[in-house]
Protein backbone atom coordinates (compact mmCIF):
# COMPACT_ATOMS: atom_id res chain seq x y z
CA UNK A 1 0.00 0.00 0.00
CA UNK A 2 1.11 3.53 -1.09
CA UNK A 3 2.18 5.82 2.10
CA UNK A 4 -0.04 8.71 3.07
CA UNK A 5 0.98 12.21 2.01
CA UNK A 6 1.20 14.53 4.30
CA UNK A 7 0.49 18.30 4.06
CA UNK A 8 3.78 19.19 4.84
CA UNK A 9 5.74 17.23 2.08
CA UNK A 10 7.26 19.94 -0.17
CA UNK A 11 5.28 18.65 -2.83
CA UNK A 12 1.96 18.65 -1.55
CA UNK A 13 3.02 22.17 0.21
CA UNK A 14 3.81 23.52 -3.29
CA UNK A 15 0.11 22.79 -4.34
CA UNK A 16 -1.00 23.71 -1.52
CA UNK A 17 -2.57 20.30 -0.27
CA UNK A 18 -5.06 19.42 2.67
CA UNK A 19 -5.75 15.85 3.46
CA UNK A 20 -9.96 17.82 4.29
CA UNK A 21 -10.79 20.05 1.73
CA UNK A 22 -13.04 22.07 4.82
CA UNK A 23 -9.47 23.37 5.83
CA UNK A 24 -8.53 24.94 2.40
CA UNK A 25 -7.78 28.78 3.25
CA UNK A 26 -10.21 31.03 1.12
CA UNK A 27 -7.92 33.82 1.00
CA UNK A 28 -4.68 31.12 -0.32
CA UNK A 29 -6.82 29.60 -2.24
CA UNK A 30 -9.49 31.32 -4.31
CA UNK A 31 -10.51 29.06 -6.68
CA UNK A 32 -11.24 26.40 -4.00
CA UNK A 33 -14.88 25.68 -3.20
CA UNK A 34 -16.39 23.62 -0.54
CA UNK A 35 -17.17 20.85 -2.35
CA UNK A 36 -14.49 19.91 -4.10
CA UNK A 37 -12.12 17.12 -3.05
CA UNK A 38 -9.71 14.16 -4.29
CA UNK A 39 -12.59 12.01 -4.74
CA UNK A 40 -14.06 14.10 -7.55
CA UNK A 41 -10.95 14.91 -9.13
CA UNK A 42 -9.88 13.68 -12.24
CA UNK A 43 -6.95 12.83 -11.74
CA UNK A 44 -7.80 10.60 -8.81
CA UNK A 45 -8.29 6.81 -8.60
CA UNK A 46 -9.60 5.87 -5.68
CA UNK A 47 -8.05 2.45 -3.90
CA UNK A 48 -10.86 2.42 -1.31
CA UNK A 49 -13.27 4.37 0.87
CA UNK A 50 -10.79 6.66 2.29
CA UNK A 51 -7.83 7.41 -0.04
CA UNK A 52 -6.60 7.02 -3.51
CA UNK A 53 -3.67 7.75 -5.90
CA UNK A 54 -3.23 11.22 -7.43
CA UNK A 55 -1.41 11.62 -10.89
CA UNK A 56 0.53 14.38 -9.20
CA UNK A 57 1.67 12.60 -6.44
CA UNK A 58 3.19 9.52 -7.56
CA UNK A 59 3.75 7.05 -5.01
CA UNK A 60 1.53 8.80 -2.46
CA UNK A 61 -2.02 7.95 -1.16
CA UNK A 62 -4.42 11.22 -1.28
CA UNK A 63 -7.41 11.01 0.87
CA UNK A 64 -11.33 11.18 -0.97
CA UNK A 65 -11.78 14.23 1.51
CA UNK A 66 -8.16 16.21 -0.03
CA UNK A 67 -7.85 19.00 -2.32
CA UNK A 68 -4.94 21.01 -4.15
CA UNK A 69 -4.51 23.59 -6.41
CA UNK A 70 -4.73 21.00 -9.25
CA UNK A 71 -7.35 20.26 -8.34
CA UNK A 72 -10.12 19.28 -12.12
CA UNK A 73 -13.51 18.32 -12.01
CA UNK A 74 -14.03 14.70 -13.26
CA UNK A 75 -16.15 14.59 -15.86
FE1 LIG B 1 -6.52 15.61 -4.96
FE2 LIG B 1 -6.84 16.17 -7.53
FE3 LIG B 1 -5.05 17.53 -6.09
FE4 LIG B 1 -4.59 15.02 -6.71
S1 LIG B 1 -4.78 16.74 -8.17
S2 LIG B 1 -4.32 15.94 -4.69
S3 LIG B 1 -6.63 14.12 -6.64
S4 LIG B 1 -7.29 17.54 -5.81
Amino acid sequence: ELPELTEDDPMATGLGYKKDTATVDAAEQPKHTAEQKCATCALYTSKSATAGACAIFAGKQVRATGWCSAYAKKA
